[in-house]
């Protein structure tokens, strides 16, 4: 059955009769978050009845839920076939002097979403690569992550939420889901959420960031490079090798990006395998002519990786080499990393039962 969520407003215009309940349904889903057909107040009877032969509304089920010291919350969702996803709400508090001297607080949420059960990337590094690819996500699945998080939280239905799409999965793969719940996001009448406030991550599938440059969503782009020569990115990401270093850099080159952002270049930084000053140097050699802001990541590591967390101190060291050469370069804060902070890792824990 298809769910309530997988749909624009447009589309849920042209399934319902009058159309205008579309937007009366939008608006419970999406602003009051409702889980039941039974709880829209202004819509009759005999279309509730429609719509709860038709529509899913409970497609995905908290399962598990973690909270990290630092605030970010971890969810691992069943779907109903069985099978698990994450998604990790991400919470920034803001604290600002105002001229008169009094402190104005804020909250900044991000939900980083999932959009495939599993991936057929492949990456050597990455839990989730270890199942194999299982399926894509629908529209509605991807969908409703932020609907339920937002729910479960009690975020006010105009409190914006930023999206990342760096969950589980490769977004770029399940590309028509993907691009579909951008536009449901967007949707005004129901989450309204800023296409600017939206970045996807990819493993470089340069065609594909081609084509997603070409449909000018207005979203933000974020690579996941992690190495500086084909060999080892080929070694980490095996994709690499129809998908090079080069045919990446020429995509994200063509990529319109709005003026005041940057691509996003993410770097998982491994001991002894990426973490000197060469590679830095490489890397600024690479990004040279494209707007770029580098995020350097420490490995997570597992148990039965080989690979290793890289010392902070060459962290701090790459870091301040590119900033020095003017390239902006942040280390990701080790946000909810004691509650295994990278994709994979609380579905792992599940799977195992060992928490
Ligand atoms: N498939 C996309 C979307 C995000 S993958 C992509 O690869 O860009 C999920 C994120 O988790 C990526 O940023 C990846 O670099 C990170 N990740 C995976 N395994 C990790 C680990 N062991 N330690 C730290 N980050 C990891
Ligand atoms: Fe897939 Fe991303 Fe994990 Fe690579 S890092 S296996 S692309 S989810």
């Amino acid at each position: 059955m298809n769910s309530i969520y997988d749909y624009t407003l447009n589309e849920l215009k042209s399934q319902l009769k009058p159309s205008f309940r579309a937007k009366q349904v939008y608006n419970w889903i999406y602003k009051k978050y409702v889980t039941s057909y039974d709880d829209m107040k202004n819509i009759p009877n005999d279309l509730k009845e429609n719509l709860k032969e038709n529509y899913a509304i409970n497609i995905l089920k908290i399962v598990k839920k973690e909270k990290s010291s630092d605030g970010s919350i971890k969810y691992l969702f069943k779907l109903h076939d069985g099978h698990t996803v994450e998604a990790v709400l991400l919470l920034m508090k803001k604290k600002k002097i105002k001229e008169d001297g009094t402190v104005e607080r804020s909250e900044k949420f991000t939900v980083c979403i999932s959009t495939q059960v599993g991936c057929k990337v492949g990456c050597t590094f990455c839990l989730t690569a270890k199942g194999g690819f299982v399926r894509n996500l629908s529209v509605g699945e991807v969908v409703d992550q932020i609907v339920q998080i937002k729910r479960d939280n009690e975020i006010a239905e105009n409190k914006s939420v930023n999206i990342v799409y760096m969950g589980m999965g490769e977004p770029l793969d399940n590309y028509n889901n993907f691009v579909h719940s951008v536009k449901v996001f967007s949707e005004e009448e129901g989450l309204s959420i800023n296409r600017r406030r939206m970045t996807v991550s990819t493993s470089g599938i340069s065609s594909k960031i081609e084509k997603l440059g070409n449909e000018d969503l207005g979203i933000q782009l974020a690579i996941s490079l992690h190495a500086v020569d084909d060999g080892l990115r080929s070694e980490l990401i095996p994709m690499n090798k129809a998908y090079n270093i080069k045919s990446i850099i020429d995509a994200v080159k063509k990529f319109p990006v709005d003026a005041r952002k940057k691509v996003m270049f993410e770097y998982l930084v491994i001991k002894d395998k990426n973490d000197d000053i060469a590679s830095a140097k490489k890397l600024l050699q690479l990004l040279d002519g494209i707007k770029a802001k580098v995020n350097l990541i420490y490995f997570n590591p597992y148990p039965g990786t080989s690979y290793q967390r890289p010392q902070s101190s060459d962290m701090v060291k790459f870091q301040e080499y590119l900033t020095s050469k003017g390239l902006l370069c942040t280390i990701r804060e080790s946000k909810g990393l004691d509650i295994s902070a990278a994709c994979g890792q609380l579905k792992e824990k599940e799977t195992n039962g060992s928490s």
